[in-house]
């Protein structure tokens, strides 16, 4: 028998930590039964790169794919998730280089921003992200995904752009948000749906894990 799946995704909340200067994550109910309505009906106003997210080409290259476009290859399938738990800056293509990679895998990065950031009342500037010469490695590794552990792949006032612009221009899918404070390393069944919207740079996604 198959262990159950596990959900690996953030809850969106009103309020919640979002990327410095992105729109703030707005959940109200409008239509409340306590006050006569005859249905609870709430309203969501969020930027596209919530939560746990996934990142279309598009987010960074100007004609790039965008979300209702992709393939169900990358987010359905076997994926591996690395624990990298000895990281405490970026994560460098000599980190990566010890690993051997698939041609078309989908791979999940678990650093200390599963227990660390997401446990934190700020946004963690100091969360472990991918430096612009693991993204390079990345791309010669030729990974279908990659998924991360905190709200962007690469870092904050450091490479990031860099980073978003090899891997998203080299067609890597990517995964942001995600919280694998509850999954060890190894090899697990994906699904990963991001919502189908329209001509979208990104979109929020519930992925699991079993
Ligand atoms: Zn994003």
């Amino acid at each position: 028998m198959k262990r159950p799946w596990k959900c690996v995704s953030v809850p969106l909340r009103d309020g919640m930590i979002h990327w410095p200067g992105d729109p703030a994550c707005q959940i109200q109910r409008v239509n409340k039964m306590e006050e006569g309505a005859v249905c609870n009906l709430t309203h969501l106003s969020l930027s596209a790169h919530t939560g746990t997210h996934m990142d279309a080409p598009r987010h960074f290259i100007a004609d790039g794919m965008t979300m209702e476009k992709m393939p169900l290859e990358p987010v359905i399938g076997r994926c591996r998730v690395i624990e990298l738990a000895d990281v405490v800056d970026q994560i460098t293509a000599d980190d990566l280089r010890v690993i051997k990679f698939a041609v078309g895998q989908r791979v999940l990065f678990k650093t200390r921003n599963s227990t660390r950031s997401w446990a934190m009342s700020e946004f963690d500037k100091d969360f472990i992200s991918i430096r612009a010469d693991a993204a390079q490695y990345l791309v010669e590794q030729k990974v279908a995904t990659v998924g991360v552990d905190y709200l962007s792949i690469g870092g904050y006032e450091k490479d990031g752009v860099e980073t978003h612009q090899i891997m998203l221009g080299a067609g890597i899918w990517v995964i942001e948000g995600l919280n694998l404070a509850e999954v060890k390393a190894g090899f697990y069944d994906m699904i990963c749906l991001p919502l189908k919207i329209d001509g979208a740079d990104g979109a929020p996604c519930r992925v699991v894990l079993r």
